[in-house]
């Protein structure tokens, strides 16, 4: 079993709906509520911190927090070691 506790903090107060974060994803964490017009954050533990998500809000209602002790972690960066 790989351990993780990855997290992501969303702010829905300050998202207005616009997608972007949901296409940015390529892992399949971000899905979307087309009833509420907000993003879906299923399966963490599978975000590979890229940050897009992150990275394309503009209204900074997305932080990515990657848990620095799970192995999941490391294997990823050991990738480019
Ligand atoms: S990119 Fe930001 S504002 Fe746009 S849907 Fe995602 S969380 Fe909301
Ligand atoms: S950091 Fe990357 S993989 Fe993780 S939820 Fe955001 S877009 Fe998806």
């Amino acid at each position: 079993m790989i351990y993780t506790n990855h997290k992501i903090e969303f702010d829905p107060d300050k998202c207005v709906g616009c997608q972007l974060c949901y296409k940015a994803c390529f892992v399949d964490v971000i899905r979307w509520n087309y009833e509420a017009k907000k993003p879906i954050f299923k399966y963490v533990e599978d975000c590979e911190h890229c940050f897009y998500c992150q990275s394309v809000c503009k209204r900074d209602a997305i932080k990515v927090l990657p848990d620095p002790s799970s192995e999941r972690l490391h294997q990823h960066f050991e990738r480019y070691e």
